[in-house]
């Protein structure tokens, strides 16, 4: 069978790795880490929604935005610091506006596919990853966020997903602990939640024992397309290698990558923040929710993982490549378990930092490339975690059609 090098043990590496292996492939899986899911695959929001399915390439969004960049502690920050890459990538995003509604509705249904695939893979091989499957909550503090939504339900449901307006009262039926004044929401009880970092973990070491060359600290340097059709992959640690083929999934480096290979890809880094509290005390697990919330108006998500992890994740930030942990940018979230959860102690956290790799149209890029043997599994933005069981598998019978051919 033909080898096929991984770039990426991210969600979409690995799973596309695992789709390969199950086609029959000869699978080498390189990453720059120690060990897999260690960058944006480490710790975000957790949800599994194809309730988040809308894209943001609409007016109602670039108003919030505007608005937004001149509020602190605001859910979008833009460093308007002038770079090619940032601007270009902002200009494709306005003239993406046009395919809203059929990216929204495409959204959905690869999202549908996605569950139900990313479930089976689970029961198939047996993975651990806090799984919660009750539900997602949508809430909205603001009439007029709320009957934006209302539309954006007729797009879902075209796509084929059911999800119930509620009102406040029922939002506390379904999740007690919710504190605060809200106007209304939306409940997806099909929806999902479970740890993106100890899934991706586990799957890979799935791999390895199915067969799979793994190759960690492995910093790529060059990905080349040689004459023969094959492709060489050079690291410092291990020289150069050739393979017949080679999938791109290495998150915000993709595009760096696709420029090597001939291929123009448009990552941009917008960069999410997350804290993991730790529930230590009983009086704190009561006091959590076990569904799973976005607060529209914070832009928000948040996710119960197992008895004694609560995550927040939230804020997108146009600021290129740099992963500090901004105070500035935890705090918000901070502020906002106080505010929906007060009796939950916040004292003992964790903060992360992590770069989703977004292209300006918000969909996930499962193509060939211009040269033979050159495929495409990246720029999952906002929803690697809900998105890569399908688009890995969409892949990997991409890679399967071309290569027999
Ligand atoms: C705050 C936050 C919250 C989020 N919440 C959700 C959510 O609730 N639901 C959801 O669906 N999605 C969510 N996401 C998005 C999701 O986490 C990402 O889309 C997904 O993790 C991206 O996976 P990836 O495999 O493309 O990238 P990564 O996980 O970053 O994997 C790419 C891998 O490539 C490797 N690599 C890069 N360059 C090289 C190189 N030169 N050599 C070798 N290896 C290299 C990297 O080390 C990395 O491990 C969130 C993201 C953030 C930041």
């Amino acid at each position: 069978m033909p080898s096929i090098a991984v770039i990426g043990a991210g969600i979409t590496g690995v799973t596309t790795a695992y789709q390969l292996l199950n086609r029959g492939f000869d699978v080498t899986l390189f990453e720059r880490q120690r060990y897999a899911a260690m960058e944006t695959s480490y710790a975000n929001g957790g949800q599994l929604s194809a309730s988040n399915a809308e894209v943001w390439n609409h007016w109602s969004s670039i108003l919030k935005g505007i608005k937004w960049m001149v509020q602190p502690g605001a859910p979008l920050l833009l460093n308007p610091m002038p770079s090619y890459h940032k601007y270009a990538w902002m200009t494709e995003f306005l003239l993406a506006m046009r395919n809203y509604r059929g990216n929204t509705v495409s959204t959905v249904r690869l999202a549908l596919e996605a569950r139900a695939e990313l479930l089976r893979i689970a029961e198939a091989e047996g993975l651990d990853f806090a799984l919660e499957k009750r539900g997602i909550l949508h809430v909205y503090r603001q009439r007029q966020n709320y009957e934006h939504a209302l539309r954006v339900n007729d797009l879902l449901s075209e796509g084929g997903l059911d999800r119930q307006a509620i009102s406040p009262d029922q939002i506390r039926a379904i999740e007690p602990t919710v504190q605060g004044a809200l106007h209304g929401g939306f409940f997806t009880e099909s929806d999902m939640t479970g740890d993106i970092h100890e899934f991706t973990a586990q799957l890979e070491q799935v791999c390895e024992k199915k067969g799979m060359k793994a190759q960690f600290n492995s910093d790529i340097e060059a990905l080349k397309h040689l004459k023969d059709g094959g492709v060489e992959v050079r690291t410092a640690e291990h020289g150069s290698a050739r393979y017949d083929g080679v999938v791109v999934c290495s998150g915000v480096s993709s595009r760096k990558f696709a420029s090597q290979l001939g291929d123009r890809l448009n990552v941009y880094p917008v960069k999410g923040y997350s804290i993991t509290v730790n529930l230590r005390e009983q009086s704190d697990r009561d006091a959590a929710p076990w569904v799973s919330l976005l607060d529209d108006e914070t832009k928000i998500v948040a996710s119960r993982l197992g008895e004694d992890r609560f995550r927040v994740a939230g804020t997108a930030e146009i600021n290129g490549f740099s992963r500090d942990i901004r105070q500035a940018r935890i705090d918000p979230l901070l502020d906002w378990c106080q505010e929906l959860f007060p009796n939950m102690s916040t004292r003992s956290y964790v903060p992360w930092a992590g770069l989703r790799p977004m292209m300006p149209d918000m969909m996930p890029v499962v193509r060939a490339g211009r040269a033979p043997g050159v495929f495409y599994n990246t720029g999952h933005g906002h929803l690697g975690w809900t998105l890569s069981a399908a688009t890995s598998s969409l892949v990997a019978d991409l890679v399967g059609s071309r290569m027999a051919a």
